[in-house]
C-alpha cells in the first residue's frame, strides 16, 4: 500500500523541517511506503524554499505551490488531487496533529474503514472556546443535514475511494468538515489529546471563525431560507392579531391616537428582520454567483508533482 501525507502550509518556515523529521520517523515504522504532499499555500515566508530543500533530499517528496494564498480547504483539494496514495492521511503541518497517530489510522484503515478520523478532545481549551463550540455544534447539527461533531477536523486518514468522492464534489464553497462527513462511507473516530502550536501562530481571528460557523451554517441546505420564510409568516401572523386587536378597541372604545413608541419599535423591528431575511437570500446568490464562475479552485505556480488525474492520462 502507498500512503499519502498531504500538508497545506502556509507560513509555516519555522516548523517544516521539524514536522518532515518527525513525520519520517512515523512513516518508517508503518511498513507500508509513503510519499509526502506538501501545499504551499501561497505562504510569504522561506516555506516553498524548504519545501524543495526537502524535495532535493527525499524523492518521497512532492510540493505543489500555489500562486497566492487561497486558504486551506483550496489547499487540502489540491493535496488529494496530487496524491496517488491508496490512502491519504491530511494533516497540518504545526504538530498539533501528532505524526504519532498515523500508525493507528492505518491500523484501523485495514480493518476496513474509508475514514479515520481523529477528534481532539477539549482539554486546555479555553472555557469560553470550549463553551461556544458547544452551542455551535448544538445549533449546527439541528439545521444540516450530515452529522458535524465538535473536536473533529481535518487531521484523518481516507481510502482511496473515499478520496476520490471528496474530489469528485466540485463545489467552489468547500466546507470541507461538512464535505467529509456528506461522503460518508464507513467511518471510525478515536480521540486525541490536542497538542499547542508548537511555532509560528494560528490563522483563526475571531472574526474568521464567525465566518466559518456561518458558512457551515450555509452551505449545506436551504433551512435557513425556510426559517426566514417562517419567520415572516410569524411576524405577519402575530401583526393581524395586533390590529385586529386595534380596530376592536377602536369600536369599542372610540379611537384613540398615541402610539408613537409602539410604531417606532415596531417599524425598526421589522426593518431590522427585513434586512436579515434579504442577508439569507444575499447569502445564497452569493454563493451561486461563486458557483457559475466556475474558476479553479487554485492555480499552481510550481510544483514537481502530477495531479492524480494527469498521471492516468500520461500512462495511456
Ligand atoms: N493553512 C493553509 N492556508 C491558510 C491557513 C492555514 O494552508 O490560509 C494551513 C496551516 O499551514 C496549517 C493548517 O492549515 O498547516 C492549520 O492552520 P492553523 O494552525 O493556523 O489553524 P488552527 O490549527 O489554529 O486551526
Ligand atoms: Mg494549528
Amino acid at each position: 500500500m502507498l500512503i499519502s501525507v498531504v500538508v497545506p502550509c502556509y507560513n509555516e518556515e519555522a516548523v517544516i523541517a521539524r514536522f518532515h523529521d518527525h513525520v519520517v520517523k512515523e512513516a518508517a515504522l508503518l511498513g507500508h511506503e509513503c510519499e509526502f504532499v506538501y501545499v504551499d499555500d501561497g505562504s510569504a515566508d522561506r516555506t516553498l524554499f524548504l519545501l524543495k530543500e526537502l524535495a532535493a533530499t527525499d524523492p518521497r517528496v512532492r510540493y505543489v505551490s500555489f500562486s497566492r494564498n487561497f486558504g486551506k480547504e483550496a489547499a487540502m483539494l489540491a493535496g488529494l488531487r496530487y496524491a496517488s496514495g491508496d490512502a491519504v492521511v491530511i494533516m497540518d503541518a504545526d504538530l498539533q496533529h501528532p505524526p504519532e497517530l498515523i500508525g493507528r489510522m492505518v491500523q484501523l484503515h485495514a480493518q476496513g474503514h474509508d475514514q479515520v478520523i481523529a477528534k481532539r478532545t477539549r482539554d486546555g481549551d479555553r472555557v469560553t472556546r470550549v463553551l461556544t463550540a458547544r452551542a455551535y455544534y448544538r445549533l449546527i447539527n439541528r439545521l444540516v443535514d450530515v452529522e458535524l461533531v465538535d473536536g473533529v477536523g481535518d487531521f484523518r486518514l481516507l481510502s482511496r475511494r473515499a478520496a476520490d468522492a471528496v474530489l469528485s464534489l466540485a463545489e467552489y464553497n468547500r466546507f470541507s468538515k461538512g464535505l467529509f462527513a456528506w461522503v460518508g462511507f464507513p467511518s471510525v473516530t478515536f480521540e486525541y489529546e490536542n497538542a499547542v502550536r508548537e511555532e509560528g501562530r494560528s490563522k483563526w481571528t475571531f472574526g474568521k471563525l464567525l465566518n466559518y460557523g456561518a458558512d457551515g451554517l450555509i452551505s449545506f441546505n436551504n433551512k435557513p431560507l425556510r426559517a426566514a420564510v417562517y419567520l415572516g409568516l410569524l411576524l405577519l401572523a402575530v401583526a393581524s392579531l395586533y390590529a385586529a386587536w386595534i380596530v376592536g378597541s377602536a369600536v369599542v372604545n372610540g379611537v384613540d391616537t398615541p402610539g408613537y413608541v409602539t410604531l417606532i419599535v415596531i417599524i425598526t423591528a421589522l426593518a431590522g428582520v427585513q434586512m436579515v431575511m434579504v442577508g439569507v437570500i444575499g447569502e445564497y446568490i452569493g454563493r451561486i454567483y461563486y458557483e457559475v464562475k466556475r474558476r479553479p479552485h487554485f492555480l499552481v505556480q510550481s510544483t514537481n508533482a502530477v495531479p492524480a488525474d494527469r498521471l492516468e492520462e500520461l500512462v495511456r
